[in-house]
């Protein structure tokens, strides 16, 4: 699946949100090029009003999207994510669930604010924060891809999307060979640079 074609055509087919499947990637693990790690500072993004749909996106750098961008399309993708403690003297403390490896779907995306010459990565960390983390470090490990971008022409499918896209994440991160990234240090603790 390292295809990168640079704008894949979005589509839109009852048809195929209603064919979706439950589960994603093979069972025995993931397939290259994953697992891909990212590590970065969490940025501000666009405010594109992911928060009112009630699902927050985490952007990271684009230099720390590389790894994605040089070998993925765009598209909806899933796999483990960390925010790490804070930096030295933040007033914000995640607490200690906030700081553990939780599941996370990522959406990658032509930006539109760029032309779509650029690429945005997104994290929506499957977990209630209490605080945001802006400036926080953030390590990701992608386990692999759910499906395209599709051209949503109502606020409620996409919302359903995504509520589908959070069950497929946590379907698939149920099998043994992807829960053992879990506590996997070598990408949750790691800083690349
Ligand atoms: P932005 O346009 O700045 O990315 P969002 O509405 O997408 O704004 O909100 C993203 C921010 O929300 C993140 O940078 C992070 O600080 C915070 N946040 C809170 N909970 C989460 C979560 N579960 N997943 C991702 N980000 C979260
Ligand atoms: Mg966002």
């Amino acid at each position: 699946m390292a295809i990168n074609h640079k704008h894949d055509e979005p589509f839109s087919t009852e048809a195929y949100r209603e064919a979706r499947p439950h589960k994603v990637g093979p069972d025995d693990g993931p397939e290259p090029p994953f697992p891909i790690v990212m590590y970065g500072l969490v940025q501000a993004g666009f405010g594109r009003g992911s928060k009112e749909l009630g699902c927050p996106t985490a952007n990271l750098p684009e230099e720390a999207i590389r790894p994605m961008t040089s070998q993925c399309k765009a598209g909806i993708y899933y796999g483990y994510a960390r925010v790490h403690q804070p930096p030295k003297g933040a007033p914000v403390d995640l607490g200690e669930q906030g700081i553990e490896v939780h599941p996370m779907v990522m959406s990658l995306g032509w930006n539109p604010f760029y032309k779509n010459e650029k690429m945005t990565a997104e994290v929506h960390v499957i977990h209630e924060f209490e605080h945001d983390f802006y400036g926080h470090e953030i390590s990701v490990v992608v386990l692999g891809y759910i499906r395209p971008e599709l051209d949503y022409t109502s606020r409620d499918a996409l919302k359903e999307d995504i509520a589908t896209d959070i069950q497929v994440t946590l379907n698939s991160l149920g099998r043994p060979a992807y829960t053992k990234f879990k506590n996997d240090t070598t990408w949750s603790h790691a800083k690349i640079k």
